[in-house]
């Protein structure tokens, strides 16, 4: 198909485009990455590095006080493995479903 006739922006689906505001929970950003976050949390120091340096915000703290990632916003980015002190996640390869 030429560029020319693909649809404008303004023709595509609802879902490809955000239309209101405060709707970023509902749009599961994580669906673009190809590498995820695995925590060893046996080696897990409670930190919270990766909460913090997280830039989509995409780690929650359990009830036991470990720091897991979200996959449905986690965009496998990596900064949290590179910055975690105790080097304890892993990035591995997503599996396709
Ligand atoms: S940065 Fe590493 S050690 Fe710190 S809370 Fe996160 S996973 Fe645990
Ligand atoms: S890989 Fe990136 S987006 Fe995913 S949890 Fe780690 S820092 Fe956040």
């Amino acid at each position: 198909m030429k560029l020319s006739e693909k649809p404008k922006w303004q023709e595509l689906p609802l879902a490809a485009s955000i239309v209101e505001p405060a709707t970023s929970l509902e749009y599961k950003t994580g669906d673009w990455k190809t590498l995820k976050p695995v925590v060893d949390t046996t080696k897990c120091i409670r930190c919270a590095t990766c909460y913090i340096f997280c830039p989509e915000a995409a780690y929650e703290e359990n009830e036991e006080g470990y720091f897991l990632p979200n996959y449905d916003y986690c965009k496998g980015c990596g900064i949290c493995a590179v910055e975690c002190p105790a080097m304890c996640i892993q990035m591995v390869e997503e599996e396709a479903e």
